[in-house]
């Protein structure tokens, strides 16, 4: 598949300290899709039709409900959003109305899909999926010394680690399929970086969380111990991701 470039974010989100570029690039796609949803878009019939048709998440219906003074574009899109869904709700449960065990099972799984849609978080993962590609093809080209930026920096978040990888993979060797000559070179040293990277990444974290926990023993002395108020929450969001939403 053909993804574009984002070099001019991805390079700002690696020159960032932080403890996962990516999470700081999400961060802002996700931000401007909550404003997007919220702002004059909601009254454009493409938007409508997708958002009443998909709906958010819970995460992202309860994230536009904290954004203070978007109260009225939230109402008109959670209304609209709201009578299509109890149809479509009244009408699977009259299609089972008689017992009939595979209507009964394609039933709930036509309920379970009416909140497995979300609009916000498939833009994202549209997103990422660039964000990603350029990671790899600045590495690839060593694009103004790329390559010595990523292996120097804090590593990747595991939320966002798999996604490289599986990007990586489709990208320097078409998802394992051409693994001779110089793709099977690129993916070995691309692959030998980002465990280098990552391990001293979390090498770091693991011994800043234990000195951290210790730090509560009265036993052990601050200057004795190697860690910082930021330590515990860089810590979970290296396993998690950060969770920027209001
Ligand atoms: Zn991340
Ligand atoms: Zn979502």
């Amino acid at each position: 598949m053909k993804y574009n470039l984002e070099t001019i974010p991805v390079r700002d989100a690696f020159e960032a300290d932080s403890e996962c570029p990516f999470c700081l690039l999400e961060q802002k796609a996700e931000e401007g899709y909550m404003k997007y949803y919220l702002g004059s878009s909601v009254m454009a019939p493409e938007t409508r039709v997708t958002v009443n048709a998909r709906g958010f998440c819970r995460a992202h219906w309860s994230a536009l409900g904290r954004i203070r003074g978007e109260r009225h574009a939230l109402s008109l899109l959670a209304h609209t959003r709201f009578t299509e869904a109890a149809f479509r709700m009244e009408k699977i449960l009259e299609k089972i109305g008689q017992y009939d065990k595979k209507r009964l099972e394609s039933a709930i799984t036509e309920l379970e899909s009416q909140v497995s849609g979300c609009v916000i978080c498939e833009r994202l993962e549209a997103t990422m999926k660039r964000y990603y590609f350029t990671v790899v093809h600045l590495w690839k080209t060593d694009d103004q010394g790329f390559r010595k930026r990523y292996r120097e920096s804090r590593g990747v978040c595991l939320r966002h680690l798999g996604g490289l990888v599986a990007m990586a993979s489709e990208t320097l060797c078409s998802g394992l399929k051409n693994l001779g000559g110089k793709a099977r070179e690129d993916w070995k040293s691309w692959i030998r970086e980002t465990l280098v990277m990552e391990q001293d990444s979390f090498h770091r974290l693991e011994g800043e969380l234990f000195d951290y926990s210790r730090s509560f023993d009265p036993q052990y002395e601050r200057k004795d111990l190697n860690y910082s108020d930021e330590s515990l929450d860089e810590g979970i969001e290296k396993l998690t991701g950060k969770d920027f939403r209001p």
